[in-house]
């Protein structure tokens, strides 16, 4: 038959459904609208109630992130908001003397931002409506989880750290950590006073204690507005004096907050004095188990579906990835998408999409941050110093942020840590 007599057929668009409007959903939900795919997006709060609502992640994102939201055309606060050009790592001196026994900063590659989520989901959800995509707020369970699949070519499950998330059951292989390992807390503040070396992502270790890091970001202002902001992000040892979070109002939650800073690092502490909360929901205090689900649910149908971005891979923010980790992932879901034409969203093509990025990239991801959540090696205590001395090695931790999977050559195995030193020495000599 030739192409001419072939009878015409009609193409229809491929149709998606996405449950959950986060950082995962929205975008690819808004990239695969540009390529003509059929998309709705249920979610459970609307743009109005995220806007109003409380602060949810310090969503730090690194320019390989930050790099796809500008190829789909996802980038509406680039001019807007700070930029952080670097990261900074310092441990105070065990005498108590308020003095930093490690500091050092290194540059990004190219530096990095962070919108809040109030800020970027309503602008994002906008952003799918303008693309022609269905947006519908209702909470999701499985009847819904069904309706959509028996309506949907596919259907993916990006609903973040929401209950229905754990129908797709935990990888007890892939999830080594069992238990929360940080008493987590955000605080937004307006007020700070910058320092005297390039912004950066302000990384202090305090052994025994926990973490503070602090950064630039773009947050709420009233109704519709914006404004420049500084977020602390607080991870106590549980049972520690930084697991001190449950049950404050904001103003409490701020005293406890600056507290930290003045018993523990005295340096922070000095730039935060006239620090003010941004709002009373710039607040956030919780635990996270660190997890690795399985990335396909089988319905009570027999119909499958597959999970996404902290659906799937949920850590502790102690290195920042998650939104970084939702974003790649979103990437690397879409050229599956694409690249899989006019076939069937199967069972196979679910599990080998998330496997090829878990293998590909995550899995260094979440194997970097659980190392961390653990007391150092001494190996890895004389990297982190040995860093203070060779800008070489404080570059290449710095750089790891951006791809973690980097650290696979040096930060896990003491001889591996002591060659880069050893050749960062040979370099200075
Ligand atoms: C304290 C803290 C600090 C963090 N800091 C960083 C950081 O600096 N950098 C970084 O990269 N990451 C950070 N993260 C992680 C980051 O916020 C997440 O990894 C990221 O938001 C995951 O995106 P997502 O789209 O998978 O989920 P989310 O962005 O959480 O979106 C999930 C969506 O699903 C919806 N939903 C949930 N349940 C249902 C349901 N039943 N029906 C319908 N809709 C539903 C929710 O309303 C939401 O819209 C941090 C997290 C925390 C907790």
């Amino acid at each position: 038959m030739s192409v001419t007599s072939m009878p015409e057929t009609k193409v229809t668009p491929r149709s998606i459904a996405i449950v959950g409007a986060g950082q995962a959903g929205l975008l690819l939900g808004c990239a695969l609208l540009d390529q003509g795919y059929q998309v709705i997006i249920v979610t459970n709060r609307s743009a109005e109630e995220v806007w109003n609502g409380k602060v949810m992640s310090s969503q730090f994102i690194f320019e390989p992130a930050l790099a796809i939201e500008r190829r789909f055309g996802m980038n509406q606060w680039e001019d807007e908001c700070p930029w952080t050009d670097g990261i900074s790592f310092s441990v105070p001196a065990p005498d108590g003397s308020g003095t930093q026994a490690i500091h050092w900063h290194a540059m990004l590659d190219k530096p990095g931002q962070s919108v809040d989520q109030r800020v970027k989901m309503p602008g994002w959800m906008k952003e799918f409506e303008r693309r022609g995509g269905e947006l519908r707020i209702a909470n999701v369970g499985v009847p819904e989880l069904e309706a959509l699949a028996a309506s949907h070519e596919l259907v993916l499950l990006a609903g973040g750290k929401g209950e229905i998330v754990n129908l797709l059951g935990r990888d007890e292989e892939r999830s080594p950590v069992k238990q929360p390992m940080r008493a987590l807390a955000l605080t937004y503040v307006t007020g700070m006073k910058r320092h005297d070396y390039p912004e950066c992502v302000n990384f202090n270790l305090i052994p025994g204690v926990g973490e503070y890091f602090v950064f630039p970001a773009l947050t709420t202002k009233g109704k519709g507005e914006t404004q420049a902001c500084d977020i602390m992000v607080l991870e106590g040892v549980p049972g520690g004096p930084m697991d001190c979070w449950a049950g404050l109002s904001p103003e409490q939650h701020f005293e406890a907050s600056m507290n930290v800073l003045k018993t523990f690092v005295p340096w922070e502490y000095e730039r935060s004095r006239d620090c003010q909360l941004t709002d009373p929901n710039g607040i956030l205090s919780g635990k996270i188990t660190p997890t690795v689900r399985k990335p396909v649910l089988t319905l009570p149908s027999g119909r499958k579906i597959m999970g996404m971005g902290d659906a799937v891979l949920v850590n502790d923010p102690i290195t920042g990835q998650g939104s970084n980790n939702a974003t790649k992932g979103a990437g690397a879901y879409y050229e599956a998408i694409i690249a899989r034409g006019g076939q069937p969203f199967d069972e196979a093509w679910m599990q080998a999409t998330f496997d090829a990025f878990y293998n590909g990239y995550a899995k260094e991801a979440v194997r970097w941050t659980n190392s961390l959540l653990f007391p150092p090696p001494d190996f890895r205590v004389n990297l982190l110093g040995a860093a203070q001395q060779f800008p070489g090695i404080a570059a290449r931790i710095a750089d790891g942020f951006n791809d973690p999977r980097d650290f696979a050559h040096y930060w896990y195995e003491a001889a591996d840590a002591d060659r880069l030193i050893a050749s960062e020495a040979q370099k200075a000599a």
